[in-house]
C-alpha cells in the first residue's frame, strides 16, 4: 500500500527494446489468458475500501482499480489481498484482524463468486469452480506488535505471507526506505536475532517470508536464515529503475538460487525511472489546484488521484506504456530463467499511477498479449501469470501436524 509518492529520481535507465515482436493472434491470447491461472500477489483493495467506506462486492468503477466483478472480467483467478496499515496506527494487529474479518464477511456474502483459500490444493479447486481464490498477505511485520505468538493467530485466520517490513522498520528488521535514508534509521541494519527467529517460525508454520519493502541488509539476512523459497510480492528490477526498494541484480540472483519468486509491481514510478520527473512537471502545472485540495486536509494520495482523474488525457500521456512491465519480466528471466517471476500488481495501492491500458484489473489480458508479442511461449506465460507463485506457495506449505493442532 501507498508505494505512491515514494519516488526517488534516478540518473540511469536502460531503455527497453523488444527484440522478438510479432502480432499475437487476438483469439489466441484471450484463450491463453483464460486457460492460465492468473495469481496476483499484491492488491490493496481491502484497506482502500476501508478508507473510502465502500465494499468491493459493489461496482466500484471510477472509485477503485478493482472489485469483485472486475476481477472476473480481468481473468484474475487468485488474488492475495494485502492487509495493510501504516506504521503509525495504534493497535495494528487489531486493525489487521478487522480487515481479515471484512474479507471473510464479503466472501460469505458471495459463496458462488469468491472463496478464501489457504493452500495450493484449495486454490486449484476454487479455480475449477470458477470462484475467485482469495488469499491473505500481511504487509508489514509491525502488525504482529513484536509478539511471535501472533503469527499463529494470523496463520489460523488464513494469512499466508508477511512482508518483514513495510516502509517503516520494526525493532527486529530494517526497511528499504529507512536503510537507504540513514537519518531515519535508529538501529543496526538487518535482522536482529529475534528477526531471524521470526523468519524461522514463519518457515515452520507455513507462512511465506515476503521480502518486498525490506532493506538490503535485511534481505541478505533473511535469505541466509530461511529454509524455504521466499516471495517478493510486489517489486521490480533496480537496474531498469533504480528506486530504493527495487531489487539489485545480486538480490535477483539470490532469489533464483533460493527457488523463490519475484512478482512485478505495476506502479509507474517503480517501473520507469523517468516517470517521477514527468509526474512532478504534471503536478507543478496543476499546483494551484493541488494546494487548494491539500488545504482541505484531504489525504495527499487522494488529492493526486483526483487530479489524475480530472486531467485524464494529460495524465495518460505521461504514463509509461504497458510494455514496460514486460521489460522488467524479461530482465529477470534473462538473469535467472523463467521460473522466478510473476505478477504483484499493487493495484489500489498506487493512486492510479499504473501504465497505459492498465487503469484497472480488467487490463490483465493485455499483459498476456504483450508477453506473447515479446516471444514468450504458452508454457512460459502460464508460469509467469501464476505457475511460479503456486510452486513457491506449495513449497512453503506446512504439511505436517503442528503441536496444538
Ligand atoms: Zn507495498
Amino acid at each position: 500500500m501507498n508505494d505512491f509518492y515514494e519516488i526517488f529520481l534516478s540518473a540511469h535507465c536502460i531503455p527497453a527494446i523488444s527484440i522478438f515482436s510479432y502480432n499475437a493472434n487476438a483469439q489466441s491470447y484471450k484463450r491463453i489468458h483464460k486457460k492460465a491461472i492468473l495469481v496476483d500477489t499484491h492488491n490493496d483493495l481491502l484497506s482502500e475500501c476501508f478508507e473510502k467506506h465502500v465494499s468491493f462486492d459493489e461496482d466500484l468503477t471510477g472509485i477503485t482499480q478493482s472489485d469483485l466483478n472486475r476481477f472476473a472480467k480481468g481473468g484474475v483467478d487468485a488474488q492475495v489481498f494485502s492487509v495493510w496499515c501504516d506504521g503509525k496506527k495504534e493497535n495494528p494487529y487489531n486493525y489487521a484482524k478487522t480487515q481479515i474479518d471484512t474479507l471473510y464477511a464479503t466472501a460469505q456474502r458471495h459463496p458462488d463468486k469468491i472463496t478464501i483459500v489457504t493452500n495450493s490444493k484449495e486454490l486449484k479447486k476454487a479455480v475449477k469452480q470458477k470462484k475467485l481464490a482469495a488469499m491473505i498477505g500481511v504487509e508489514g511485520g509491525h502488525m504482529i506488535e513484536n509478539d511471535i505468538n501472533k503469527l499463529d493467530t494470523l496463520y489460523s485466520r488464513g494469512v499466508r505471507y508477511m512482508t518483514l517490513t513495510w516502509n517503516n522498520s520494526t525493532p527486529w528488521a530494517t526497511s528499504a526506505m529507512e536503510e537507504t535514508h540513514d537519518s531515519l534509521l535508529h538501529q543496526p541494519k538487518g535482522l536482529s536475532n529475534f528477526g531471524k527467529q521470526i523468519v524461522r517460525e514463519m518457515n515452520r508454520i507455513g507462512m511465506m517470508v515476503d521480502l518486498s519493502h525490506v532493506g538490503e541488509k535485511t534481505f541478505w539476512d533473511a535469505i541466509e536464515t530461511t529454509n524455504k523459497p521466499v516471495l517478493v510480492s510486489h517489486s521490480c528490477a533496480y537496474t531498469l529503475c533504480p528506486v530504493y526498494r527495487n531489487l539489485k541484480d545480486d538480490q535477483i540472483k539470490a532469489v533464483g538460487k533460493n527457488g523463490g519468486v519475484i512478482d512485478i509491481n505495476f506502479y509507474s514510478a517503480f517501473l520507469d525511472s523517468n516517470y517521477a520527473k514527468r509526474e512532478s512537471a504534471f503536478m507543478a502545472k496543476h499546483k494551484k489546484e493541488r494546494d487548494s485540495l491539500l488545504a482541505t486536509n484531504i489525504d495527499k494520495d487522494l488529492v493526486a488521484s483526483t487530479i489524475y482523474k480530472k486531467y485524464k488525457e494529460e495524465f495518460y500521456a505521461i504514463s509509461p506504456p504497458l510494455s514496460i512491465i514486460i521489460d522488467h519480466i524479461d530482465y529477470i528471466v534473462k538473469l535467472i530463467g523463467i521460473d522466478h517471476v510473476g505478477i504483484g500488481s499493487d493495484f489500489d495501492g498506487v493512486s492510479d499511477a499504473t501504465p497505459q491500458q492498465l487503469a484497472d484489473v480488467t487490463g490483465y489480458p493485455l499483459i498476456t498479449k504483450a508477453l506473447i508479442e515479446r516471444g514468450y511461449s504458452k508454457k512460459d506465460v502460464y508460469k509467469i501469470l501464476g505457475g511460479n507463485f503456486i510452486r513457491t506457495f506449495k513449497a512453503n506449505e506446512n504439511t505436517g501436524k503442528r503441536p496444538g493442532y
